[in-house]
């Protein structure tokens, strides 16, 4: 081999080993970039302004806007965010002021629907001790609605209600700090309460099962002590009637002979009389037994039917959003691996929508987090209306929907989709006198043979953000991958 060759051997061996090192962090990176969206998801729900920095975290993500300064920035406010829920002395640089991340004015309208009621006033932002007290009063809410999805003691359940009256009038930061602590108690004793049911149910059943055994061993033996008597009886009477025939051979008396053929008769007489009894006894008792037995069933299954509408309510409850009462994530989850597989099997046309509302941020900000919050409501409504019953919807985060259309190619989707746009953005929401559009944008997503669950959401996703690119208020359908 001449240098020459060696040495371009070399070189291409280094470039594939480059190659495939670049290989390796992209997907790293994809997979990481995929985990802090998936954290975001996760992390939100703890106070609206937080939520809000982390949404920008996800949303710069996908537009694949990482810029190293301004993340810089971003990072320093969601620790602020995140000292203030700890309550630790935030950090003081730069004389930044302490609560300086996209102050929200909700306090000033009162938001309202053409459809709802008026909305309370929140408590003018002065300082970090009301930012504490909104975030107590948005636990105190949250408490309430989850005071309506679980069951708790009746002793727990009061003082869960106490807790929420303190969270949503006391002022003290020190006595709400306490009760935010306690709402966290509370959940976990909710939690640990059904499994305790659950467990005593199981232990309860494992003693019926127990008892249903040694039933039917009674009954097997009782069975076999009645074997062994009409065998008894049996031989009883062979043994008799072998008698009697002796001696009628050997006998030549009349008399003797009849004396003794009739002491044999009522010899058989008495065993076959005796076996009658026994085998009554046996029958009442095999028959009570048998109504002992079948009682237990109908308890134990009545019982089970109770635990088993139990455990459908929990599943239910921990499968819905309890802001909108969409599905929420979970049952998304399993829904999308549901259908994924179905699509696999049959190859219908599966199609997956992911739903964003335009510029939801200025909602929240010039008309307060509860005026968002109803927005996500009554839009959650309508795409459940609207959906046919094959459809599914999900609320998957924050203000962003998610959609499977069975058996529904993208283009008939689109239809769908779009008039359910063109119906959202019509509807007349008045917040404090103002009347605002509420407009959305989607992506839609056709599963083709290359595709896994993950890969047709992501080009749903990118669908999305070029609807949002080309203006918003639109619905745009990826292209197929061939
Ligand atoms: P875009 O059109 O690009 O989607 O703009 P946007 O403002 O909707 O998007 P961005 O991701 O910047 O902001 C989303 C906002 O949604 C930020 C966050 O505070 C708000 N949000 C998320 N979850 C909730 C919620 O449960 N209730 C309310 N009221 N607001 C929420
Ligand atoms: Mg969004
Ligand atoms: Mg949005």
């Amino acid at each position: 081999m001449s240098s020459d060759q060696s040495w371009k051997e070399k070189y291409f061996q280094e470039l594939e080993v480059a190659e495939h090192r670049e290989a390796h962090w992209k997907a790293e990176r994809n997979s990481l970039e995929r985990m802090l969206v998936r954290t975001c998801l996760a992390s939100e729900g703890q106070a609206p302004d937080l939520d809000r920095l982390l949404a920008r975290v996800r949303s710069d993500l996908r537009k694949n806007k990482v810029e190293v300064d301004s993340w810089k920035e971003l990072q320093e406010q969601i620790d602020l965010q995140v000292a203030l829920l700890d309550d630790v002395p935030a950090r003081n640089d730069n004389n930044r002021p302490a609560l300086a991340v996209e102050a929200v004015s909700d306090s000033k309208l009162v938001a309202e629907t053409m459809h709802e009621a008026e909305l309370p006033n929140d408590a003018p932002d002065v300082g970090s001790q009301s930012q504490r007290l909104r975030i107590a009063r948005r636990v105190g809410h949250l408490l309430g609605q989850l005071l309506s999805q679980v069951s708790l003691e009746p002793e727990a359940e009061k003082r869960a209600r106490n807790l929420q009256r303190a969270l949503l009038s006391s002022d003290n930061w020190d006595e709400l700090r306490d009760g935010l602590n306690q709402v966290a108690d509370l959940i976990v004793a909710a939690v640990t309460r059904s499994q305790r049911e659950f467990e005593a149910f199981l232990k309860r059943l494992d003693k019926r099962l127990e008892a249903l055994q040694d039933h039917f061993s009674a009954q097997s033996s009782a069975q076999s002590g009645r074997q062994a008597a009409a065998e008894t009886l049996d031989r009883n009477i062979r043994e008799e009637i072998k008698l009697v025939g002796r001696h009628i051979e050997a006998s030549d008396d009349l008399q003797d002979l009849k004396q003794s053929v009739s002491r044999h008769l009522e010899f058989i007489g008495q065993a076959v009389g005796r076996f009658r009894v026994e085998e009554t006894e046996r029958e009442k008792m095999l028959s009570e037994q048998l109504l002992a037995v079948q009682e237990k069933v109908a308890v134990m299954e009545a019982h089970s039917e109770r635990m088993l509408g139990q455990v459908r309510k929990e599943r239910e409850r921990a499968m819905t959003d309890l802001l909108t009462q969409l599905p929420n994530r979970e049952a998304w989850q399993e829904r999308l691996s549901f259908e994924f597989n179905r699509w696999k099997r049959y190859q219908y046309p599966l199609t997956v929508g992911v739903l964003d509302i335009d510029l939801f941020k200025r909602v929240n900000d010039s008309y307060g987090h509860k005026a968002g919050d109803r927005v996500l409501q009554l839009v959650a409504r309508e795409i459940k209306h609207r959906l046919r019953n094959t459809d599914f919807a999900a609320r998957f985060g924050g203000e962003e929907f998610v959609l499977l259309f069975p058996a529904t190619l993208p283009d008939a989707a689109l239809v769908v989709m779009d008039k359910l746009r063109a119906h959202i953005s019509a509807l007349p929401f008045h917040f404090g006198g103002d009347p605002v559009t509420i407009t959305f944008s989607a992506g839609l997503a056709g599963f083709a043979p290359v595709d896994t669950e993950e890969t047709v959401f992501d080009r749903a996703d990118r669908a999305l953000y070029s609807a949002k690119n080309e203006g918003r208020n639109c619905v745009k359908i990826s292209p197929t991958p061939s």
